[in-house]
């Protein structure tokens, strides 16, 4: 089984829009209700505590599962709010489950369960600040190639069109898990979560391997000598994307620099902002579509993708547009080239980062000391052979990519101490990651399958 998201923009009418609006809102009161009644006990007990009352005296403790949750709502739902069956049950579900798993997260960081940064106590959701949204798990939930069909809100049109998910759906080939309606950047999105059993051809050169260097000025260029260029639209969309910020930053903003201190925006900064917000939206999904061509198309071809370790997290503190926007897409490339070439039965390597494929010479492997970044063609001076300087770290990458195999076949005992991170996978591997909580897709509830599913695909 693996999991797959799908997403498309609506256009949803303004009678759709409202009701997908008030849903968002219904998600939202659940979740302040809930969060409400966990913070009100815990501050009781504690207050408690410090009057010396302990053990069973003290008030009882409520469950934070999204299961007691949810019993818990529906004993009181008719006087917190009557206005409850307007709604689907789902937008109250949506608020309690991200509840749930919120504080799952802080609880278990809390008590060192959790790997990462601490995760703060749950905050109340504002009206004015919560990006609104519904997850649809049960009940009539369906694609079609320019609609798509939810619970309550109906028959929505598609901004775009979904061909390719209903393709795959439509010979039971897929089965559609859940459908999530969210407002971002100025817009209404549906991601379907689909769990596919689709099966993916080996690569059509099985021997390949292939070097890809990624680039600013250019998306990619392969060992092979292939260019794949930025996306048409891409600086056009840039362009918008720096005057929009330059015209928000002459407004006044949430954050006052003299004082350093917060302050209400001018409505002018928040029309702005919103503005400044699609533009970035467009900027992304421009970069995005032509990064799943991209990757789709090497993981079908090549066994074997070689990439460099661009240390991403370092790099998007630079401060250039052009610079951070291609930093985001490097680590969006990586992580899909991982998964696409795991489900063609292909690898991926990732060379060391200190690995100088730049600066390196393909043809007689000299190390230059220096290569500024303004020079496009890459001269060898002990050799003597000119190549394109994209080509050139390409082909490097390529032969680093076959001594890595070399050593790998040689012994598998020396495979980790060269720093490759090597990944192979099966088709097990999971595209979307699931949020660590407390349901899952599947759990949640069951979907009616679309016209000619295969009953029930197996979960693992
Ligand atoms: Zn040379």
């Amino acid at each position: 089984m693996t999991l797959l998201a799908y997403r498309f923009a609506l256009d949803p009418t303004p009678a759709q829009e409202r009701a997908l609006r008030s849903h968002a809102g219904a998600a939202r009161v659940a979740f302040n209700w809930g969060l409400a009644r966990v913070k009100a006990v815990m501050d009781q007990r504690v207050a408690e505590a410090t009057y010396g009352i302990t053990g069973e005296d003290l008030t009882p403790s409520i469950s934070w599962s999204l299961y007691s949750l949810r019993k818990d709502w529906n004993a009181v739902k008719d006087t917190v709010a009557p206005w409850w069956a307007e709604c689907s049950k789902e937008a109250f579900n949506t608020g309690l489950d991200a509840l749930a798993r919120a504080l799952k997260n802080w609880g278990e960081s809390r008590k060192g369960k959790r790997k990462g940064k601490p995760v703060a106590f749950p905050r109340f959701k504002s009206k004015h600040k919560a990006r609104p949204s519904i997850r649809f798990t049960t009940g009539a939930i369906r694609c079609e190639t320019r609609h798509a069909i939810l619970p309550r809100i109906g028959r929505v049109k598609l901004h775009e069109d979904a061909t390719g998910l209903v393709a795959d759906v439509e010979p039971g080939r897929s089965r559609v898990l859940s459908a999530t309606a969210r407002y971002e950047r100025g817009r209404w999105n549906a991601a379907f979560t689909v769990d596919t059993e689709v099966s993916r051809p080996a690569p059509s050169d099985p021997g390949a391997v292939v070097g890809v260097d990624l680039g600013i000025k250019t998306l990619a260029v392969l060992s092979d000598g292939t260019e794949i260029p930025n996306p048409r639209h891409l600086s056009t969309a840039l362009g918008k994307v720096r005057r929009l910020s330059r015209t928000a930053s002459r407004r006044q903003g949430p954050y006052d620099p003299p004082t350093r201190r917060r302050r209400s925006p001018s409505n002018r900064w928040r029309r702005a902002a919103a503005a400044l917000g699609k533009a970035q939206g467009r900027v992304a999904d421009v970069r995005k579509d032509s990064i799943h061509k991209l990757t789709t198309d090497i993981a079908r071809t090549y066994a074997t993708v070689v990439i460099e370790d661009l240390h991403v997290a370092g790099m998007v503190k630079n401060r250039r547009l052009a610079r951070h926007v291609a930093d985001a897409s490097f680590a969006q490339i990586r992580r899909q080239l991982e998964y696409k070439t795991a489900w063609h039965g292909g690898t991926l390597i990732v060379a060391d980062r200190w690995f100088a494929s730049s600066k390196t010479c393909s043809e007689c492997g000299a190390v230059r000391a220096k290569l500024t970044l303004s020079e496009r063609t890459y001269v060898c001076g002990v050799c003597g052979s000119v190549a394109d300087r994209d080509v050139n770290a390409a082909l490097n990458l390529a032969q680093y990519g076959r001594n890595e195999l070399k050593v790998a076949a040689s012994g598998a005992e020396t495979r980790n101490g060269r720093g490759a991170d090597r990944k192979t996978g099966q088709a097990r591997q999971v595209a979307v990651k699931r949020q660590p909580g407390t349901a899952t897709a599947g759990q949640t509830g069951t979907v009616p399958q679309q016209r000619g599913t295969a009953s029930e695909a197996a979960h693992s």
